[in-house]
């Protein structure tokens, strides 16, 4: 059975502070995130579905990604919960801090995002991978296919 690949673009500005790493992502800065979201199907064939010849409509893939990541994470401050910078955001009032149960790498949150976008695609359509670029240079990739 044919199958297409989908992929769209996502961009979402983040702070993070990576607690306890030896580098310069211990400071709280900031990334311009790029992530491409890949799912995989076969189009719909139904002759009188309204989606006729698609995988999935990317209206409908944007329905899900935006409030699930852009709209929680655009201008956020992501840090792990209950490490002391969190605790010091939580005592200067800071608006928009996403504490998470993990280090705020790129690669903790492509896992996390892979986790939450399989959940809400419709059937039929499954996710095949993701890429989050942090730097225009440094991304990570989550495939389905090593994962799953
Ligand atoms: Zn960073």
């Amino acid at each position: 059975m044919l199958k297409v690949r989908l992929t769209k673009e996502f961009r979402f500005e983040m702070a993070h502070a990576l607690e306890g790493y030896d580098g310069l992502c211990k400071n709280m800065h900031g990334h311009s995130y790029i992530l491409e979201v890949t799912v995989i199907g076969t189009p719909i064939a139904q002759p009188n579905h309204p989606k006729l010849g698609m995988v999935m409509d990317f209206g409908d893939l944007k329905r899900i990604v935006n409030p699930l990541i852009v709209e929680r994470f655009d201008h956020s401050v992501s840090v792990m919960a209950n490490t002391s910078t969190h605790k010091k955001l939580i005592d200067v009032g800071l608006q928009r801090v996403e504490p998470l149960p993990f280090q705020p790498t790129c690669e903790n949150m492509i896992d996390y995002f892979a986790k939450i976008i399989i959940e809400k695609l419709p059937e039929g359509v499954s996710l095949h991978h993701l890429k989050l670029n942090e730097t225009a240079t440094s991304y990570a990739e989550w495939y389905a296919s090593d994962n799953l």
